[in-house]
């Protein structure tokens, strides 16, 4: 590296690899304490593991069976945290669980629910009961017992976009599509080379890295700094389907399996069922994660012993696959291995620090960011104290829950369609005034690509949340992808290329 190179990067105190919810989460933690925070993102924001998730804020059942008591009770006391950070995307959800005598015995279901409702605080979500089934019941006739608790769902590539979002409001600087080559320590700071998508390169100086790259963690740590990771990572894949909805109800269902694994089969989008997951080791790349033939059946099957109405493969509109970056703790059982996480920090007097993530949770991200700001506090005395809790996410500020707005929003713009004040208020929450100023009835919405997706918003998604290809905005900042046909798709395709090419309308707000 040249010296003048160097000396011409900008410095930052703190600079994350990473763009997935831990990344964004403790760029907006440190942000927020004023920290000057660089952000790089290799894709888009959110574009692998944290945007295959089950999406759910979840204090997680199954894992009081392996003892995880500290992850279990920090986790179930951010639902509702999050719930009132963030209204707009996180959601309460009941979840019924079929009793399956043969499977787990009911006093053992009894004592785990009752955990459950006592671990962590609760006020708002409602505690367990027990239930009985009646011929209404889309179960199996010969299920007759289960149970029901809470927890909560949540769009989890919104949630990495909002926490993005969060961390510039605090003056971040959020750089997507831009991969970090590798980095080194000089003296008192960290050198990072990066590489946007263009082929085009820079370079950044920092007083702290921290490698938030999920499923690359450790070949980061050994190939962009040529260290050897402190801990393993195991890559547990996990896989999920879609189906036209299976049941009425906006309540899911958590499954158990003869294998003594657990399915959720979850409401989505008010007309399909999400139905997920499995648990397998993975050893490929992270990038080209596919569901398996032998997943779909197994979820399939799950399914088709539980419910009256029966699944093939003909069913699945849409299906999606992730890998769980988790720390390796030796495990047999890929669905035994811990879900909790673990911050490596490394620095030897006088040296710049290196704070590694390895694991987490979706439900756990902002008490991994506050673990991992404590971490990095004696590096940075000026810094601020914890600040998240009780802080909305962007669009969360001014607003109790999306059917409310979605209400409010129609009784200003009565010309609104119930379903897209919907899906703003559920998406963007109060950001949905945003979207509406100066818009006075439908043409002002501007070209419309099918279902409710509409020039106004692609061109909102572009300027404020780093969208640039129709994926982006299809799979992650929406899900219409499930409701938009392969020529709609193609048209908004030929009106992204258009404008990037005017460069116009693509204009990152930055
Ligand atoms: C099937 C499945 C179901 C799950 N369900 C739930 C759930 O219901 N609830 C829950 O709480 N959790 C759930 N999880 C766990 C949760 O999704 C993950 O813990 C979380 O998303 C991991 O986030 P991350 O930021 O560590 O990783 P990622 O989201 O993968 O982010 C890491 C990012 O780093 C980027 N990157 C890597 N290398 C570089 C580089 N050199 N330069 C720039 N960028 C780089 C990658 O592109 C990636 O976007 C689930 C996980 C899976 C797989």
């Amino acid at each position: 590296m040249s010296p003048s190179n160097t000396s011409n990067a900008e410095h930052y105190d703190v600079a994350v690899i990473g763009g997935g919810i831990n990344g964004a989460g403790i760029a907006a933690d440190a942000a927020g304490r004023g920290l000057s925070v660089f952000l790089c993102e290799q894709d888009d924001l959110a574009r692998h593991t944290s945007s295959a998730s089950s999406k759910l804020i979840h204090g997680g059942l199954r894992y009081l069976e392996h003892h995880e008591f500290r992850l279990v009770r920090e986790a179930l006391a951010e639902r509702e945290v999050l719930l009132a950070k963030a209204p707009h995307i996180v959601k309460p959800l009941r979840f019924v669980l079929p009793h399956r005598p043969h499977l787990r015995p009911a006093w053992m279901i009894r004592a785990g629910l009752f955990l459950y409702d006592h671990l962590g605080q609760r006020k708002k979500l409602p505690g367990s009961r027990g239930l009985r089934f009646d011929a209404r019941s889309p179960l199996k006739a010969e299920i007759r017992r289960g149970f029901e608790y809470s927890d909560c769902w949540v769009d989890d590539a919104r949630l990495v976009v909002l926490n993005a979002m969060a961390a510039r409001e605090h003056g971040a600087q959020v750089q997507t599509r831009t991969r970090c080559l590798s980095a080194s320590r000089h003296q008192d700071h960290w050198h990072l080379q990066l590489e946007r998508a263009d082929g085009s390169s820079f370079s950044v100086r920092a007083s702290a890295l921290v490698n938030a790259a999920g499923p690359w963690v450790a070949r980061f740590i050994e190939s962009g700094l040529q260290q050897k990771a402190p801990y393993g990572i195991r890559l547990i894949q996990g896989s999920h389907l879609i189906v036209p909805r299976l049941y009425e109800g906006e309540h899911a269902y958590i499954l158990q399996n003869e294998d003594r694994r657990i399915v959720f089969a979850i409401p989505y989008l008010e007309h399909f069922t999400l139905i997920g997951t499995t648990d397998r080791e993975y050893r490929d790349d992270p990038a080209q994660v596919r569901i398996s033939a032998e997943e779909t059946d197994y979820l399939l099957a799950v399914v088709n012993r539980h419910f009256k109405h029966q699944l093939s493969r003909a069913s699945i509109l849409h299906s999606y696959s992730g890998v769980r970056p988790l720390c390796n703790d030796e495990s047999t059982d890929p669905s035994a291995v811990t879900r909790d996480y673990t911050l490596a920090l490394s620095a030897s007097p006088g040296e710049p620090p290196l704070l590694s993530v390895f694991g987490g949770k979706l439900t756990t991200y902002r008490k991994l960011a506050e673990a991992a700001l404590q971490r990095l506090a004696p590096f940075f005395p000026q810094m601020g104290p914890c600040w998240t809790a009780a802080a909305p996410l962007p669009g969360g500020e001014e607003m109790s829950d999306s059917r409310t707005l979605a209400e409010q929003l129609r009784q200003r713009h009565a010309w609104l369609a119930p379903k897209l004040a919907r899906r703003w208020a559920g998406s963007y929450g109060s950001r949905a005034w945003r979207l509406l100023e100066g818009v006075e009835e439908p043409a002002d919405l501007g070209e419309h690509f099918g279902a409710t997706l509409h020039a106004r918003e692609v061109d909102y998604l572009c300027r404020q949340e780093w969208a640039r290809e129709a994926e982006d905005i299809l799979w992650r900042r929406s899900k219409l992808g499930l409701f938009l046909s392969e020529d709609e798709q193609d048209r908004l395709r030929s009106y992204l290329d258009a404008a990037t090419r005017q460069s116009e309308t693509c204009v990152l707000a930055s």
